[in-house]
């Protein structure tokens, strides 16, 4: 597909997600107007932006205006109007710098593991979130955002949030053929499931999981040698991450089968992701025995966040 097309899609993407209009807050107690934060401030991808301030004579108001696309690297200015008592009105401004979010290569405590759960949310969905809750452990959700219909489905995305749990793009539509039809429709597919989260929870989604996998991903959309790279750099370029996994318990289908696999690691687990499904009720059944047993073992169960290595597959 055209490169220009990506763009323009990638632009549409800016549009509807990452402006913000900037609320902006100012300390009364000055001498004269001067930004928290200073004139020149670099913020990380991805991270919703809030405005650091500014310190002002009192008696001033101030308003400002511009936007930081926080989902894409470079350059943003905003403009401060300051009206002073007298009725004196002077500009600030700030250049923000947009930064790449460094890319972890260690996990932040040696023995996190990565529960994560694929094509919920379910019928099942809210059992899973109680088991969790009742040991401590967090895990990940990668959504099928189709599946959130009703206020009950926005509420349970809203409970994932609220409980500690990491909210993720599985994709708004399960079916290859039209998802990897092009990289068109991918990102299409993408920003539909993104704004369905946006709706639910007022939060936008920072990690994702290709349906399939990125394996899927990659021959699907990227027959072309280069290709897979191409995507990896969009995705990244948008402050997305996306995650394969490393171990999949689920093998066996049956609850006994999926505890047994998790409780056998090949070799200690550190930063491992696996992949459950939250649409199975034999794999549903199956944590509350992995907790209890990774728990035993002194495993920390995390979210997928910022600070979570990528696992692609290659
Ligand atoms: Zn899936």
């Amino acid at each position: 597909m055209a490169e220009r097309t990506i763009r323009m899609l990638s632009l549409i993407l800016v549009l509807l997600l990452a402006w913000q209009v900037l609320p902006v807050a100012a300390q009364a107690d000055g001498t004269e107007a001067v930004l928290e934060g200073g004139e020149k401030l670099d913020w990380v991808c991805g991270v919703p932006f809030t405005d650091p301030g500014c310190r002002v004579p009192k008696g001033s108001t101030v308003s400002a205006e511009g936007e930081v696309c926080v989902w894409r690297p470079g350059y943003y200015t905003i403009r401060y109007r300051v009206t002073e008592q007298t009725g004196a009105e002077h500009m600030l401004y700030r250049r923000v710098h947009v930064i790449p979010a460094q890319l972890p290569e260690t996990v932040p405590v040696p023995k996190a593991v990565y529960l994560t759960f694929d094509d919920g949310p379910s019928e099942f969905t809210a059992n899973v979130l109680d088991t969790l809750a009742a040991y401590g452990a967090k895990a990940t959700f990668f959504i099928v955002a189709k599946s959130v219909d009703t206020e009950e489905e926005r509420a349970l995305l809203r409970r994932i949030v609220r409980e500690g749990h990491s909210l993720g793009i599985h994709c708004y539509e399960h079916v290859y053929e039209r998802i990897y039809q092009n990289e068109e429709h991918f990102f299409q597919d993408l920003l539909r499931a993104q704004e369905v989260i946006y709706a639910a929870t007022g939060q936008y989604a920072t990690v994702t999981r290709f349906p399939g996998g990125s394996r899927t991903a990659g021959m699907m959309v990227s027959q072309l040698p280069g290709k897979y790279d191409e995507l990896n750099r969009l995705m990244h370029g948008m402050g997305l991450r996306y995650y394969d996994w490393s171990i999949q318990p689920e093998l066996g289908k049956s609850a006994y089968q999926t505890v047994y696999n998790f409780s056998h690691p090949k070799e200690p687990y550190s930063g491992d992701i696996s992949l459950q499904h939250d649409t199975r009720e034999f794999s549903v059944k199956a944590v509350d025995e992995m907790l209890a047993w990774g728990t035993a073992q002194g495993y920390v169960f995390l979210p997928i966040d910022t600070t979570t290595p990528e696992i692609h597959f290659r």
